[in-house]
């Protein structure tokens, strides 16, 4: 049995993940398994002194996803 997000074996020996979503991931790989398969709202921002939330940008899910980098050939 592979790992759903990064392809190699899971071993007897060690923690495996099994997502609600039928998934079995690495222990390190499930924070990616869960931003990449369930994409969780979320917000990313600051907290300064006051313990007070700043928001920086509020889309990031959609980082470069359909960003295509075509090299200019002259
Ligand atoms: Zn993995
Ligand atoms: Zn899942």
């Amino acid at each position: 049995m592979n790992c759903a997000v990064c392809g190699s074996p899971l071993l007897f020996d060690r923690v495996v993940f099994h997502c609600s979503c039928g998934v079995f991931v690495h222990a390190y790989c499930w924070d990616k398994h869960v931003l990449q398969a369930h994409k969780p709202a979320f917000e990313v921002g600051t907290v300064d002194l006051n313990s007070e939330f700043k928001v920086k940008e509020s889309k990031v899910e959609e980082e470069a996803s359909d960003k295509q980098v075509t090299p200019s050939i002259e």
